[in-house]
């Protein structure tokens, strides 16, 4: 008997993002990637217009990251956290420090984008808990918001997509309002927040604080709303005495054409939750971040610590990842990137708008998004972008990109008009 093909391998043994072992369901083997390609392993290269899900802004084999990345494996690859320290760790922290708005000066590092939700999540409830109101440990959020498949963050999201009824018994039931309704640069009206606001009114001894994507609703939906709805939430945190936590694990470091979301409004978050591009792609990390006034209050309550510390926490080479990666964009002209791809998405998706089967264009920063009237068929199209030289992973009725920020006009050219190309010509067989 012949032996399995690498392929066949993984098809019958391993888990992918939300699939099934032993599915029909094309997956395909990257054998390299550099700038904006990936190479498959039968010599295709393929367009990258995911970041590797929001993650890769500076490229694939960075030459930079790559050098900075083995002076550390050289130095030292991971070292506990608890009682140590390191200079990746001390220079990150210094970093996004400057780089966010002067009230978040404590960081705490964690594993992936879920854990950080996790951690922000901890941190609402611990900062009352250490005045004695104890009985505020619930979260008021928004439909299609998503948040990570923790089970904590898992309760926040909304609770159709994040389907929630699997695991009912095991999750805590939050405060739902609907989904912002107001468009991205528009002033919110009291209608949107009203729901939110009523809410505040009966449950606020019971909410820790409210947690909300801020402008960009991802994987619950690629909305965009507007970042005044934000300042008026802010406002209500402040007079029912809730917290405020953004998570900005997908829109951090530039993507929605400001540095982080919040730029957007007039305010800023309690509570920052970072991920994704924190480390340009190389390594899981995420960072929650806090201001001095919640970080204090935690220690003087009981027991005066906070209650997280994982096993990974601060490692030295995600930390280094981060740093050379967060570096990188302050260099690299971001700004006017992103402003480019903006432009190159918006004139090149725009064809899509008037095809039969799109209901919707939406193009912010460097986000571009074609809303189908019907869901695709993921087997059948996955292998259409393929063939047409672009890596595109749509979900539901949402085909979607977010570039490296490194992708030239002609590249953005190549990946609209090729997403052009297989939509209009996409059916359900
Ligand atoms: N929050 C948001 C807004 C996200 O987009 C994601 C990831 N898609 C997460 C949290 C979870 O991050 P991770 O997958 O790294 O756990």
């Amino acid at each position: 008997m012949s032996e399995p093909s690498s392929l066949e391998i993984d098809r019958q043994h391993i888990w992918h993002p939300y699939s099934s072992i032993g599915s029909d369901n094309p997956v395909f083997h990257v054998k390299s990637a550099k700038g904006c390609e990936l190479e498959l392993s039968d010599g295709r290269r393929i367009l990258d217009g995911m970041a590797s899900w929001w993650s890769v802004i500076h490229g694939y084999n960075h030459p930079e990251m790559n050098a900075a990345l083995k002076q550390q494996i050289d130095t030292v690859s991971h070292v506990m956290f608890g009682g140590l320290t390191h200079d990746p760790a001390i220079r990150l922290t210094e970093k996004l420090i400057a780089m966010t708005d002067p009230s978040l000066e404590a960081v705490f590092f964690s594993d992936s984008g879920s854990v950080s939700v996790e951690v922000a999540m901890k941190m609402a409830i611990q900062f009352w808990a250490s005045q004695g109101q104890t009985g505020k440990q619930k979260f008021l959020t928004v439909r299609n918001g998503y948040h990570g498949d923790t089970f904590g963050a898992m309760s926040v999201c909304d609770p159709v997509n994040g389907m929630h009824s699997l695991f009912a018994s095991m999750l805590t039931q939050q405060f739902f309002a609907p989904a912002p309704a107001t468009p991205f640069g528009e002033v919110a009206s009291d209608e949107d927040l009203k729901a939110m606001k009523a809410m505040l009114q009966s449950h606020h001894g019971e909410i820790a604080a409210i947690i909300i994507e801020p402008v960009v609703q991802g994987a619950g939906g690629m909305r965009f709303y507007s970042a005044d709805y934000l300042n008026r939430l802010r406002e209500m945190a402040d007079e029912y005495q809730v917290l405020l936590i953004f998570d900005e694990i997908a829109t951090g470091f530039g993507r929605s054409g400001k540095l982080f979301a919040y730029e957007h409004t007039q305010i800023v978050p309690d509570i920052l939750c970072l991920g994704k591009a924190l480390t340009g792609g190389y390594m899981t990390l995420a960072a929650t971040m806090t201001s001095r006034r919640i970080s204090r209050q935690i220690n003087e309550g009981s027991p005066g610590v906070f209650m997280h510390g994982p096993t990974f926490m601060g490692n030295p080479l995600a930390c280094t990842a981060a740093l050379t990666s967060l570096t990188l964009l302050e260099q690299s002209g971001w700004q006017a990137r992103v402003n480019a791809i903006e432009a190159g998405l918006k004139q090149g998706l725009a064809p899509c708008a008037e095809l039969e089967t799109v209901n919707e264009v939406r193009v912010l920063g460097a986000i571009g998004v074609v809303e189908l009237k019907e869901p695709v068929d993921m087997r059948y199209i996955q292998g259409k972008f393929v063939d047409a030289g672009i890596w595109v992973r749509p979900f539901g009725k949402l085909v979607y990109v977010m570039p490296p920020f490194v992708m030239t006009p002609e590249e953005i050219e190549r990946l609209t008009a090729a997403i052009h190309r297989v939509i209009t010509v996409h059916h359900r067989p």
